[in-house]
């Protein structure tokens, strides 16, 4: 197979590959970037494997930085965004379950492209648009299969990992698991215990965020894989997520998670926790162990902090729309919007510049806090939104700080 027109990404990469050439080395465009060109997807990132060792590769570039030049990367800054070029290399086996013990430089593509995952990321492109597909992964992709390079058994064996990225590539591309692969990932999902949560994270949030993300949590579930996840997330129920799930989509890695937490059962504590153990950032936890019970209160008609639903409304609504609450807890959230005094943040009768050309607030954090505070007077009603009844506001808590 030979693409004529290839993508702007790739040609803008194509004079990296030119000068790996014309030095005598081998160098390809691989993995993800032509997967996704070959599916029409939007393309990520570009990836370059090459023939030539890390230090053949700097001594070809002008600006290049060591990234992870140990497992044979190298960044080349030379033109534009940057660009990962990595030694052909085969792997050894992961004994702590992260990174493979030791990995070998090879010349040969072949051997490069065997210690991929999947056939549909084995894949590799010339500098002229040639594919090689040494493994099949043409047609799988034109039959939508997510099947291993070689023994699924042995990959699974080598890299526990394996598993999660089958399912999430599954959800995100909407392709089946061949059957083989999906064998061996029933026998072999309790090994999902040796991973690094960090890992496990990354590939689950992906496939939370897929369009077929309810289809792929319960292949997850059948095939025993989620009763490995952290957090006991396996015992569960998870049939009203995989239900929301079936008709609508999660477009940030947040709104997954609070959708989850929000049928969890869990109380903020045990919340907390859990996020904990999933190693989510402390921004994560906090926001959704803001909003996973405000949901609740919002469906249930029970009391809330108005100013909440003010400071998270986008993600608040995003939450909402994927949980297709009733008609009724849908009317209750506009009406509520619809009332706010203000709509957004910028609707204030002031601004940071107003307060600054005033001499009343010094640019800084300080100013951060008295837009804040004001902002939630204002949604709360208790401050009027015009210019004098905020700036006279303004000077009482600043005599205020001052004694
Ligand atoms: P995405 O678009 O989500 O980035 P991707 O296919 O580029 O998808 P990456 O995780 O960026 O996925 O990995 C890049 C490539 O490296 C993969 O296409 C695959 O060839 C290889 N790869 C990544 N992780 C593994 C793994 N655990 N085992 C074997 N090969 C892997
Ligand atoms: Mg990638």
């Amino acid at each position: 197979m030979k693409i004529n027109t290839l993508p702007q990404e790739f040609i803008d990469a194509q004079p990296i590959l030119k000068t790996l050439e014309n030095a005598g080395f081998e160098a390809y465009f691989v993995g993800g970037a032509v997967r996704d060109m070959i599916l029409n997807k939007p393309i990520h990132d570009v990836d370059i494997a090459t023939s030539a060792f890390p230090e053949e590769v700097k001594s070809l570039f002008n600006k290049t930085i060591d990234t992870g030049i140990q497992h044979g990367t190298v960044m080349v800054l030379d033109h534009g965004a940057g660009y990962e070029i990595t030694t052909f290399r085969t792997e050894s086996t992961y004994t702590d379950f992260r990174r493979p013990d030791k990995v070998t430089f090879v010349r040969n593509l072949r051997e490069d492209l065997k210690r991929r995952d999947f056939t549909i990321n084995a894949l590799a492109m010339n500098y002229s648009g040639n594919i090689v597909d040494l493994f099949d992964g043409l047609s799988d992709l034109k039959n939508g299969i997510v099947r291993a390079v070689g023994d699924a058994e042995v990959r699974f064996t080598e890299d526990a990992l394996r598993m999660m990225r089958a399912l999430r590539f599954s959800a995100q591309l909407e392709f089946a698991i061949d059957v083989n692969t999906q064998q061996a990932l029933t026998k072999l999902a309790p090994n999902l215990k040796k991973i690094a949560v960090e890992r496990i994270r990354v590939e689950f949030e992906k496939l939370l965020m897929g369009s077929q993300a309810s289809e792929s949590l319960q292949i997850g579930i059948r095939d025993g894989v989620m009763a490995y996840l952290p957090g006991d997330i396996g015992t569960w129920d998870l049939s009203q997520i995989i239900l929301d799930l079936k008709s609508n989509q999660a477009n940030t890695a947040q709104v997954a998670w609070i959708h989850l937490l929000v049928h969890s059962n869990l109380n903020v504590k045990k919340m907390i926790q859990f996020m904990r153990i999933w190693k989510m950032s402390r921004e994560d936890i906090k926001v959704t162990s803001l909003i996973a019970p405000l949901v609740h209160h919002i469906e249930t008609a029970h009391k809330f902090e108005l100013y909440q639903v003010f400071a998270y409304r986008k993600i608040l609504f995003e939450v909402l729309c994927l949980m297709q609450v009733s008609d009724e807890t849908m009317q209750r959230i506009t009406t509520i919007f619809a009332n706010l005094p203000i709509s957004k943040s910028a609707d204030l009768a002031i601004n940071g510049a107003d307060l600054i050309r005033d001499g009343l607030v010094k640019p800084g954090p300080e100013m951060g806090r008295v837009l804040r505070i004001i902002e939630k007077s204002v949604v709360l009603e208790q401050l009027e939104n015009t210019p004098d009844v905020l700036i006279t506001y303004i000077k009482g808590l600043k005599s205020y700080d001052k004694n």
